[in-house]
């Protein structure tokens, strides 16, 4: 076992005994889901990663956030050990870097960033003040003595002459949707199981995810943000039943949360006869409507 996957356990708040009781249990269940999908593997006793399709023993799978924990997950999947260590911990830090530059901007927590201040370099903490506006506070201990020396005599001398500021994101855009689509395909697999993941169209989701550079199925399309979305959260996501010209598909929302939360979405297939069309309807779809609203939604179509 890992670092990365040792850390994440002692998250979970769970002991030893808990993991494996829990991880007994769900594999159970995906058993039973594998036979009624209709799947069959080659050996005995075996469960398919939902992510790269192998056939994995008990003892080469590993519990897994669906929403990663650094941003408040809390329903767990299956998936074999080195999906979960790999990529799995590449695109946690998109989702909560993401969260973290949302925390900051609320007024909760900081930036890192690079200060420039004619040509004397300091790492600084870029704050939010929600009445006050910006401000920048140099971290002693990752700046050259001199420089910050300098720099707070100038300005303790009147200087205010602009300075320049990079700023260091913990994420990208699309490294922030693929996480998003991640989760999205956990969360339905979870509740749907092989039923869903066995499927053409939950098969390109999976490829998409694995290869960071895909460029089909458009993620952008398939993930976003909920400006204000109608229903409070006090789950780590919701699954909505909707459809775009009569095509059934799922609504995954998901909360990510530390200091601050922020509500987005994944769109997810649904097995049926007109599947092949999802995708381009979600393109389409995303086209017409830059953003996702939500009004009366009725209680039924709430899938918890
Ligand atoms: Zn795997």
């Amino acid at each position: 076992m890992g670092r990365y996957q040792e850390r994440k356990i002692r998250k979970m708040g769970m002991n030893p005994d808990q993991i494996a009781t829990a991880k007994a249990a769900l594999f159970l269940v995906l058993r039973k889901s594998l036979a009624d999908a209709g799947l069959t593997t080659v050996a005995d006793d075996v469960l398919i990663c939902p992510l790269c399709w192998k056939e994995k023993r008990l003892d080469e799978l590993s519990l897994e956030h669906c929403i990663p924990g650094s941003v408040s997950g809390e329903t767990f999947a299956l998936t074999c050990t080195p999906c979960n260590n790999t990529h799995g911990s590449k695109l946690d830090s998109h989702l909560k870097g993401y969260q973290a530059l949302t925390d900051a901007l609320k007024g909760k927590g900081a930036v890192r960033v690079r200060m420039n201040d004619a040509g004397r370099r300091a790492a600084a903490n870029m704050e939010f003040e929600p009445d006050k506006g910006i401000h920048f506070k140099i971290v002693g201990k990752a700046t050259r003595e001199d420089a910050w020396k300098s720099i707070k005599k100038s300005r303790e001398a009147g200087d205010t002459s602009p300075f320049k500021v990079t700023m260091q994101l913990g994420h990208t855009i699309v490294g922030l949707k693929v996480g998003l689509l991640r989760a999205g395909y956990l969360l339905m697999f979870r509740r749907f199981g092989y039923w869903f993941a066995s499927t053409p169209a939950a098969a390109q989701i999976r490829d998409r995810i694995m290869n960071p550079s895909a460029i089909v199925p458009d993620v952008m399309s398939l993930t976003g943000e909920f400006r204000d979305f109608p229903v409070s959260l006090d789950t780590d996501h919701v699954l909505i039943q909707a459809d775009i010209n009569g095509v059934r598909f799922i609504f995954v929302v998901i909360r990510l949360k530390r200091e601050t939360e922020s509500i987005h979405f994944a769109m997810m297939p649904l097995p049926h006869e007109r599947q092949n069309e999802f995708f381009a309807l979600a393109e389409q779809h995303a086209k017409h409507n830059p953003v996702m609203t939500f009004e009366n939604i009725p209680p039924s179509a709430i899938i918890l």
